[in-house]
């Protein structure tokens, strides 16, 4: 597959939402066809022998990755929210955010015992939010083959609180 610079469709924006962050804007992905084919076709490229059952992706942003690569791989599309806004019987869990805590929630029927599942979100910084993603999922039963983000800021230690697992990014800053 040829190579793109990904890089090149990803603003960032100083000061969001907080004085001093640095914020990585995929908005520049989504809006530029030829870099979200990319990301796409790049996923499928490197999933397509890996035996994935289905993929779990964080609310918001990691639905708009995750929903092109199922349909393509033609596995189930789980949706791991926020608190409070899948109906039926779920599974919650609970962790730390740089300030104060959160809440994310499954559908217990939608991870099946024994399954391979691919934990997506659309950037991963501390690693808190696939960390407790990955803690549902295992929960349920299943376990978890790769974790997957476009951006990955591994200065922030996300490879300390995922060890043991094993990650994929598209692109990385320092
Ligand atoms: P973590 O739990 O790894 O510390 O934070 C990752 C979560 O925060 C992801 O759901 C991600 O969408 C969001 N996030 C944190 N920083 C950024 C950023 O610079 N850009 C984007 N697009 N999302 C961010």
């Amino acid at each position: 597959m040829k190579s793109f610079d990904l890089d090149s469709a990803i603003r960032k924006i100083p000061d969001f939402p907080h004085k001093g962050i640095l914020f990585y804007d995929i908005t520049g992905i989504l809006t530029n066809p030829e870099a979200f084919a990319w990301c796409i076709d790049r996923m499928c490229e490197i999933y397509a022998d890996r035996n994935i059952d289905s993929i779990a992706c964080i609310e918001a942003r990691g639905f708009v990755f995750a929903a092109p690569f199922a349909y393509r791989m033609g596995i189930p599309l789980v949706l791991v929210r926020k608190a409070g806004k899948l109906p039926g019987r779920i599974m919650k869990k609970e962790y730390s955010l740089e300030y104060g805590r959160a809440t994310i929630e499954i559908q217990a029927s939608d991870i099946l015992p024994g399954q391979k599942v691919l934990v997506l979100d659309d950037l991963i910084a501390t690693g808190g939010t696939l960390k407790a993603a990955v803690e549902l999922i295992e929960e349920a039963g299943a376990s978890v083959a790769d974790i997957f983000g476009v951006i990955g800021l591994p200065f922030l230690n996300y490879h300390d609180v995922l060890k043991g697992y094993s990650i994929t990014v598209l692109q990385e800053y320092y």
